[in-house]
């Protein structure tokens, strides 16, 4: 995954400042932030407007940074969940490939469709 390329990237003094407010845990499970396993979060995303300052920025631990990201509907449950809803989210795009048993339609060789 990596980390989220932003456009307004918070600067080093709004970094300082927010992990000193959070007081070491995460802004949103209150859990202790592992050193390298945490991501300064935009609380209103840069593109809607959001600026990189202490008031917008959330520090948050991998894991809600990444159920943040993910999808906001994912219920926040045990991390085995993160590899369901993967495995969901692929099934969602997949789409019928046309001329397939997905679709009513069958495409002739000669370039004509017709229907089943
Ligand atoms: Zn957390």
């Amino acid at each position: 995954m990596g980390q989220a390329l932003t456009r307004s990237e918070f600067p080093k003094s709004v970094k300082r400042e927010a992990f000193e407010r959070a007081g070491g845990k995460c802004e949103e499970c209150t859990r202790f932030l592992t050193p390298g396993k945490f991501q300064y979060d935009h609380v209103l995303a840069d593109g809607l407007g959001g600026k990189p300052t202490l008031e917008n920025c959330r520090v948050l631990c991998d894991w809600c940074h990444g159920l943040k990201s993910a999808n906001d509907d994912v219920p926040k449950m045990a991390k085995a969940d993160r590899g369901r809803a993967k495995i969901m989210e692929g099934k969602k795009s997949k789409r019928p490939v046309p001329g397939s048993r997905g679709t009513k339609f069958r495409k002739r060789m000669d370039g004509t469709v017709e229907r089943r």
